[in-house]
């Protein structure tokens, strides 16, 4: 099945899923109704649960729903959709209210008993919001947000659960209770799968580290092979979660782009170019000797130039986000790939350019083109200077673009102008790929 046949399959299943309970209420709803406005506070009650289910699957690294969409695509989902499930969440007790609910359903220590649980949900959910939109204002570090998000969203969806069991427990609709036990069964299955069953995989198959090397641009490769047994197959693009805790089930997990050609060679070894930015990146990853243990959680992702057919490819990478275009340039080199490639590489200066000498290199033994593009560049300097802009694009796109594929990688200010430039040089968007190393 194509990849656009089975987006849209997943696509409709979750419309499914998230309207499934509506449809159950209404074929046991009891005769006679309880007014208009009542019955679209309780819709949106159960459309907001059901969407707060079903966020669990698009984070639990499901290879074949992340397979048409990308990872970071699903992230993305998560997101949007959760502020959604906050606006049905929202509707759900301000309807109530108006329907004549009493503000005390909000107090979740001395509110009616069958809706104290709810309200502590509703809350619950105000803050894991506002702990995502404002995690750096609050100067939470990622991990602390990410061990916060995940207890307080199976705290929050465990008590609209339990609230929608008072609830209807009261009212008496086995059909409904029956559903959202489904829904329940469903959540834990998926936590089980995401914090367990991909954990336990990567517990039987350890890498340890072989070399960890400085690169420009305050970065660092580290080298790791398996350690009995024979590591796995990746595709140039892809990454992995590098799990580098006492256990695979610390929270200590971050996703990187695999640094190296995908044609691994006899050695199985994989490597990995992480930049200095936060407290793991700066602390531990330097610290990670040759010999250290660690656990990888991939491969994921799609941006691969091997799913989409093209006769050549332009390649933009800006700061760390050049690790994925070495991937590619190494793996076409390895196998022999004769396409004209153009690679932009922006940093902020020739200095900080990871990487540089060694495509300079790789220009010389495949059809790539290299332009480094440094925001700021001593007197000498043969590469581009400033920014990548409109005029810069026109200067170096190949007039057989429209054929082409763009892989672009980079600071999020640097992928939205992308974005936005592309097109305005003839280049069709839906051939522009993007990824975002950040998720929050
Ligand atoms: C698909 C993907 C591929 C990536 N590939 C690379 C790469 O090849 N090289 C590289 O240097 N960086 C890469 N990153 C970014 C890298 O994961 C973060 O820079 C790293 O986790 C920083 O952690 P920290 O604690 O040092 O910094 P922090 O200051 O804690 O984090 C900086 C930012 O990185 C993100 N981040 C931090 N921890 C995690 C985590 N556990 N999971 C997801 N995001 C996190 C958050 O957006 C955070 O704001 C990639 C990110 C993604 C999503």
């Amino acid at each position: 099945m194509n990849l656009l046949l089975r987006a849209v399959g997943w696509s409709g299943l979750y419309v499914f899923l998230v309207l499934l309970p509506l449809l159950a209420a209404l074929w046991s709803a009891p005769p006679g109704g309880r007014g208009f406005v009542h019955e679209l506070g309780v819709a949106a009650g159960f459309v907001a649960l059901a969407m707060l289910a079903l966020e669990f699957a698009l984070i639990a690294r499901l290879r074949a729903v992340a397979q048409p969409f990308g990872i970071d695509a699903l992230q993305g989902f998560h997101r949007g959709l959760g502020f959604a499930a906050l606006g049905f969440a929202l509707a759900h007790p301000l309807l109530l209210l108006a329907d004549g609910m009493a503000a005390r359903g909000f107090d979740p220590f001395a509110g009616p008993v069958a809706l104290r649980p709810g309200a502590a949900a509703f809350w619950l959910l105000l803050a894991l919001v506002a702990t995502t939109l404002w995690r750096r204002r609050l100067r939470l570090s990622y991990e602390a947000w990410l061990a916060l998000h995940r207890w307080a969203a199976l705290l929050l969806l465990a008590g609209a659960l339990w609230h929608v069991f008072l609830v209807e427990g009261r009212s008496g609709a086995p059909l409904m209770r029956a559903l959202w036990s489904v829904y329940a069964l469903l959540v834990v299955a998926l936590v089980l799968q995401h914090r367990l069953g991909a954990m336990l995989r990567a517990w039987r198959r350890p890498w340890q580290v072989v070399e960890n090397r400085p690169e420009r641009g305050d970065a660092r490769t580290l080298v790791v092979e398996p350690v009995g047994h024979r590591g796995f197959d990746f595709e140039p693009g892809q990454f992995a979660w590098l799990l580098t805790g006492r256990t695979p089930f610390s929270a200590q997990q971050h996703p990187i782009t695999f640094a190296g050609s995908a044609e691994q060679g006899a050695s199985r070894r994989l490597a990995f170019t992480i930049k200095a930015l936060g407290d793991w990146s700066r602390e531990v990853v330097p610290r990670l000797a040759p010999g250290a243990r660690l656990w990888l959680d991939g491969p994921h992702g799609v941006f691969t130039p091997e799913r989409e057919p093209a006769i050549g490819l332009l390649l933009i990478g800006g700061g760390v986000g050049i690790t994925p275009m070495r991937a590619i340039l190494l793996t076409m080199r390895d196998r022999g790939d004769r396409r004209p490639v153009l690679l932009l590489h922006a940093a902020s200066s020739p200095e900080r350019m990871t990487f540089r000498e060694e495509f300079e290199a790789l220009a010389r033994e495949i059809a790539l083109t290299y332009v480094p593009v440094a925001e700021d560049a001593p007197a000498g300097w043969t590469g581009e200077r400033g920014r990548i802009d409109h005029a810069l694009l026109a200067r170096h796109l190949p007039p057989q673009r429209a054929h082409w594929q763009c892989f672009v990688c980079g600071p999020p200010p640097m992928l939205d102008a992308m974005e936005r430039l592309l097109p305005a040089c003839g280049f069709p968007a839906a051939r522009v790929h993007t990824e975002r190393f950040a998720t929050v």
